[in-house]
C-alpha cells in the first residue's frame, strides 16, 4: 500500500474525503431536480455520459492524433477517440472530424487559426445581433487578431439581410464567413451563406451550436455541403459532455485544421471527455434521438407561440431551433431583474442582449429560453405552453411590482415543484 496517499485515496467517495464539495454538487443536483431549466446553452447528460467523464480516462495523458501519439500507452484511448470521430462523421454525414477542442470557443479559434492569417479579414454576426463572442467580438482574442465586418439583423423582422451579407463579402473580401450564433432562434438560410463565401472566394463556417442536436436527429436543415467547416459544442443540443466538435470534408483542411487545434491552440486533449463526446454521439445515433430532436422542435414552438399569445415580442417571430429570444421592452422591463424574478419562481433562464440594445450591458432588454434540457427530462408541448404561462404570469408580476414580486414569485415555484416532481431525472 502507497503510503504517500491519504487512506481511502483510492476508494473512498468524495463525501467522505471532501464534504464541502461533495454538499455543494449535491445542493446542486438538487436544484437541478427542482427547477425548470430554461437556459439554451444547458442540456441534461446521461448516466453513461456522467460515469465516462469521472473515469480513469482523465488519467492518461497523449498529444497528437490516433496512431500519431506522442506518448506511449495509447491504444486504449485511440480506440476511444477513433470512436467518437467516426460517429461525429456518420452522425453528420462528413468525411472529417477532430473531436479534441476543449470548448466551442477554441474550436472556432481553430477555424480562424486554420483558414486565416492574423490582420486578414472575416465576416460574421454582430454580438448584439445574436452572433457569439468568438466569432470576432472587440472583446475576444478573434475580434482583436482579425479585421472584423459585421452583418446584423433587419430591426423590423430581427432577421438576417442575405442581400448585405454577400453584399459585405463582396466589398471586403474576407478569407471567412461565419454563419450562426448564440442567440438567433430562426434557421440559417445555408445557400445565401455559400453565395456570400463564394462571392469573397472564402471559406464558409457554419457555427450550429445551438441546434446541432435537430441536425442530428432530422429536425433542421443539415450545414453540408454548403458550408466547407461546421462546429458545433457537444453540451448544449447534443446533450454531450462540455467541449466542441470539428467537421469538414474537404482533405485540404485536415492539415489546417488538425494543427491549428494541436499543437496551434491546445495540447494534451481531455480523454474522459472526448470518451463522453462518443458515447454522446453514440447516442445521438440512436433512433430515439430522432423523436427528442422533434420534441425540442415542437417545444420551441410551443413556448414561442405561448408567450406570443400572451403578448411577447420575439426576435424573429418566432423560432426554428430549440431557442428563442424575447424583447422585454414593450412591456418596461429589462433581462436582468425579468431573470432574477423567474428564478425565485423556479424558472431559470439568462438576461440577454437585443439587437442594437441601449440598455446597460449587465441589465440588457432581452430574455433567451431554451427547451433542450427540460425536453430531455420528458415535457411536452403541454409542459411548455404550462412554462408560458408561468413566465407571463411572473413577468406581469413583475412589471406591476417591480419592488417586490413576491406573490407571483412565490404562486408559480410552488407548481413548478409540482411539476418537476412529475418529471425525475437521476433518480429524484
Ligand atoms: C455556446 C457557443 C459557443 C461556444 O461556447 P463555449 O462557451 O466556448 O463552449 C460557440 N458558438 C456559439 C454559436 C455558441 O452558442
Amino acid at each position: 500500500m502507497s503510503l504517500t496517499v491519504h487512506p481511502g485515496y483510492f476508494d473512498a467517495p468524495v463525501a467522505q474525503t471532501d464534504p464541502l464539495i461533495a454538499e455543494a454538487i449535491a445542493h446542486e443536483l438538487q436544484r437541478q431536480q427542482e427547477v425548470i431549466e430554461l437556459i439554451a446553452s444547458e442540456n441534461i447528460v446521461s448516466r453513461a455520459v456522467l460515469e465516462v467523464q469521472g473515469s480513469i480516462l482523465t488519467n492518461k495523458t497523449v498529444e497528437g492524433y490516433p496512431g500519431k501519439r506522442y506518448h506511449a500507452g495509447a491504444a486504449h484511448v485511440d480506440a476511444v477517440e477513433r470512436a467518437a470521430i467516426e460517429r461525429a462523421c456518420q452522425l453528420f454525414g462528413c468525411r472529417f472530424a477532430n473531436v479534441q477542442p476543449h470548448s466551442g470557443s477554441q474550436a472556432n479559434h481553430a477555424v480562424l487559426h486554420a483558414v486565416a492569417q492574423p490582420g486578414e479579414t472575416i465576416l460574421a454576426m454582430d454580438l448584439n445581433a445574436g452572433g457569439h463572442l468568438s466569432h470576432g467580438a472587440a472583446a475576444n482574442f478573434s475580434g482583436r487578431w482579425f479585421q472584423v465586418v459585421n452583418y446584423g439583423v433587419q430591426p423590423d423582422t430581427g432577421l438576417i439581410d442575405y442581400d448585405q451579407v454577400i453584399d459585405l463579402a463582396r466589398r471586403h473580401r474576407p478569407k471567412l464567413v461565419i454563419a450562426g450564433g448564440s442567440a438567433y432562434a430562426r434557421a440559417l438560410d445555408f445557400e445565401a451563406f455559400r453565395r456570400a463565401a463564394d462571392a469573397a472566394g472564402a471559406r464558409l463556417l457554419v457555427d450550429m451550436a445551438h441546434f446541432a442536436g435537430l441536425v442530428a436527429g432530422g429536425a433542421h436543415a443539415d450545414p453540408f455541403p454548403h458550408a466547407d467547416i461546421v462546429t458545433t459544442t457537444t453540451y448544449k443540443s447534443l446533450r454531450g459532455p462540455r467541449g466542441a466538435i470539428v467537421l469538414w470534408n474537404d482533405e485540404a483542411l485536415t492539415k489546417p485544421i488538425n494543427n491549428a487545434v494541436f499543437p496551434g491552440l491546445q495540447g494534451t486533449p481531455f480523454l474522459h471527455i472526448v470518451a463522453g463526446k462518443a458515447v454522446a454521439l453514440g447516442e445521438a445515433l440512436r433512433p430515439e434521438f430522432k423523436a427528442h430532436a422533434a420534441a425540442v422542435l415542437a417545444n420551441a414552438r410551443a413556448l414561442a407561440a405561448r408567450l406570443q399569445q400572451h403578448g411577447y415580442h420575439l426576435l424573429g417571430g418566432g423560432t426554428d431551433t430549440p431557442l428563442m429570444l424575447v424583447d422585454l421592452r414593450p412591456q418596461g422591463l429589462t433581462g436582468a431583474p425579468a431573470a432574477h424574478s423567474l428564478e425565485r419562481a423556479g424558472l431559470i433562464s439568462n438576461a440577454n442582449p437585443i439587437p442594437s440594445d441601449t440598455a446597460d450591458l449587465k441589465v440588457m432588454s432581452g430574455l433567451r429560453f431554451g427547451v433542450s434540457g427540460s425536453t430531455t427530462r420528458g415535457f411536452g408541448t403541454a409542459e411548455f405552453e404550462q412554462v408560458g404561462d408561468w413566465v407571463a404570469q411572473v413577468l406581469a408580476g413583475l412589471a406591476a411590482n417591480p419592488q417586490d414580486n413576491t406573490a407571483a414569485e412565490a404562486a408559480v415555484a410552488e407548481q413548478v415543484r409540482a411539476m418537476t416532481r412529475r418529471f425525475p431525472i437521476y433518480g429524484g
